[in-house]
């Protein structure tokens, strides 16, 4: 089957179109990073108008560039959560609005369930499974006993990965978004600093970032203050190590706990080169019979074909919404399940 999938909600809209959930046809991406970064976020106002301008334009080009007709489609699928009201909005009003002048059904897509989709690219998925969610605003650990069935078994008590990544790179002076550039920026450096492992050895599978962005802010405010400079690299690199120490530990605990054969390490953090490679060493040392599977680079930040991927389960099981579907900034995994036949 052929589905044509909306993605907007952060500061990306993005329009794919993907063949039976596993092979991208088309995948535009339209990225605000250059009007994003001299606020050093994202405006959820600059956001909105954004997509406006774009989404019809990216849908254009995304059925362009597939080669396909709106007749050849056999769903239209969008992310209605979670993310920016205002720009989750405007990617339902286009799919609800295409799939209704096609007559097409329209499949309702969770963000984050997209995020471990993207690793359907890479190859097929077993189950049960687990997934480490990374990115700007999650950090998660989520158990699938089946396919579309979700259990979030881990979490973060205060901010994401990502989110960590973005606000120690403001006080590295890094734009935003910060993450590839401490990723950098690490590769040169060392882990002098030992900073801090938050919850590392709690039994639990949740995660703490707060507390290691504060100890990196007093480090560097504290040198200022004497007149010292710090080692850019060298604080890279031991922030990084420790966000890197307690997310691979703590999901290696749960890899063994739970009986899987996939562990997938989906979101924009995904990307991360040292978070990959300590994956790696850590899947070959402890559990040589798991695979471990990151989506493409590409595919790791947000974009519409991991919505697609993500909408073909649901289309598999016959779920879907109507006109009615609306956007929900909060919406967690347990209402993916709310969209059955
Ligand atoms: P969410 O998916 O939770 O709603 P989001 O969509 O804003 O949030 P993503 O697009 O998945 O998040 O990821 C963006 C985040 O990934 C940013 O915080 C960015 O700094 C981070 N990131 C991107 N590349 C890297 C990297 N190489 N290393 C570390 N972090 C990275
Ligand atoms: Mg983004
Ligand atoms: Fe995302």
């Amino acid at each position: 089957e052929l589905i044509l999938a909306f993605e907007s909600s952060c500061d990306e809209t993005s329009v794919a179109v993907i063949e039976d959930g596993a092979k991208i046809l088309s995948n535009i991406i339209a990225s605000q990073i250059n009007s994003q970064k001299r606020f050093g976020g994202v405006v959820p106002e600059v956001a909105s108008r954004h997509h406006v301008e774009q989404v019809t334009l990216c849908a254009e080009e995304a059925m362009t560039e597939a080669g396909v007709t709106y007749a050849d489609l056999s769903a239209v699928a969008v992310t209605y959560g979670p993310g920016l009201v205002g720009a989750l909005l405007i990617g339902v009003a286009a799919a609800k609005t295409v799939a209704f002048a096609h007559h097409l059904p329209l499949i309702p897509v969770n963000h984050m369930a997209g995020h471990i989709y993207a690793a359907r690219f890479v190859k097929p998925l077993v189950y049960p499974l687990l997934a480490l969610l990374v990115s700007g605003g999650h950090t998660e650990i989520v158990y699938l006993k089946a396919a579309g069935e979700f259990e979030i078994i881990g979490d973060t008590r205060d901010d994401a990965a990502g989110e960590a990544f973005d606000k120690v790179g403001r006080v590295l002076n890094l734009t935003y978004p910060a993450g590839k550039k401490i990723d950098d920026l690490s590769k040169q450096g060392q882990d002098t600093f030992n900073f801090p492992r938050a919850m590392l050895h709690e039994p639990n599978y949740d995660f703490s970032f707060s507390g290691l962005k504060s100890a990196f802010i007093n480090t560097v405010h504290n040198a200022e203050q004497r007149g010292e400079t710090l080692s850019k690299v060298d604080l890279a690199a031991s922030f990084q190590a420790s966000v890197i120490d307690v997310i691979v530990q703590k999901t290696m605990r749960a890899a063994k706990a739970y009986p899987v054969q996939q562990l997938v390490v989906a979101g924009g953090v995904a990307a991360n080169s040292g978070l990959r490679a300590a994956f790696q060493q850590a899947v070959a040392a402890e559990t040589p019979d798991m695979d471990v599977i990151f989506p493409p680079l590409r595919l790791c930040s947000d974009n519409g074909a991991m919505i697609g991927a993500a909408a073909h389960v649901l289309w598999a099981k016959g779920a879907h919404a109507d006109g009615r579907l609306n956007a929900d900034p909060g919406l967690s995994f347990d209402y993916a399940s709310d969209f059955q036949a």
